[in-house]
C-alpha cells in the first residue's frame, strides 16, 4: 500500500512538503512547498527538494536463484516491472548496492496478429511493454541495441492513447 504522508516536513529546509503530483507518465512526486521552476531562466527557484513516492515492492512466491531469499516484485519510478531479490538494496552513503544484486527486469511480450504490415506485407505482433502500454508492430522489425537504432521494417502505430514519446527499448538503471 502507497502512504501519503501528508505532514512531512522538507529534509532540506524543514518546509512544509507540497501536494502529491503525477507526471504525464505516472510516476508521482512531491516537491518542497518552498520551490518552484522559474521557465524563464530555466533553474529551480527556493528550495530543490523533491521526493519521489517509489511504489511499495511486492511479495513473490518466487525465490531468488542466487541466494535463495524471496523475490519481491519492484516498479521503478520510470514504471518499469523488475523481480529483484528482497535482501538487495542501496546504500545511498557509500553509493553501492548492498546484500543481494539480483536483478530481472520484466520486458514487453509479443503476440502474433492476423493482418498484414501496410508497408512490407509482412505479419504485424501485438507488443506489450513492461509498462502496459500496447502497440502493433511488423514482425520484421527490430532494436539494435548496439548501433541505437531500428532494424528492418519500421511500421509502428501505438494503441493506447499516449503520444509514443516513452522510448520503450530504453531500459534505466535499477537504481
Ligand atoms: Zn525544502
Ligand atoms: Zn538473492
Ligand atoms: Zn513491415
Amino acid at each position: 500500500m502507497l502512504i501519503i504522508m501528508q505532514d512531512e516536513k522538507c529534509p532540506k529546509c524543514g518546509a512544509q512538503l507540497g501536494e502529491v503530483t503525477e507526471t504525464s507518465t505516472g510516476k508521482k512526486l512531491q516537491r518542497c512547498s518552498t520551490g518552484s521552476w522559474n521557465s524563464e531562466t530555466r533553474k529551480s527557484e527556493g528550495c530543490d527538494y523533491v521526493k519521489w513516492i517509489q511504489p511499495e515492492p511486492e511479495e513473490l512466491d518466487e525465490k531468488c536463484p542466487k541466494c535463495g531469499a524471496n523475490l519481491v516484485l519492484q516498479t521503478t519510478r520510470f514504471g518499469k516491472k523488475m523481480k529483484k531479490c528482497s535482501t538487495g538494496g542501496w546504500d545511498k552513503e557509500a553509493r553501492k548496492a548492498t546484500g543481494c544484486d539480483y536483478v530481472e527486469w520484466l520486458g514487453g511480450t509479443t503476440e502474433a496478429l492476423d493482418g498484414k504490415c501496410p508497408i512490407c506485407g509482412e505479419g504485424l505482433v501485438l507488443y506489450t511493454t513492461s509498462t502496459g502500454k500496447k502497440m502493433e508492430k511488423c514482425s520484421t522489425g527490430g532494436w539494435d541495441r548496439e548501433a541505437k537504432k531500428a532494424t528492418g521494417c519500421t511500421y509502428v502505430k501505438w494503441l493506447n492513447d499516449n503520444k509514443g514519446s516513452d522510448n520503450f527499448f530504453d531500459e534505466p538503471m535499477p537504481f
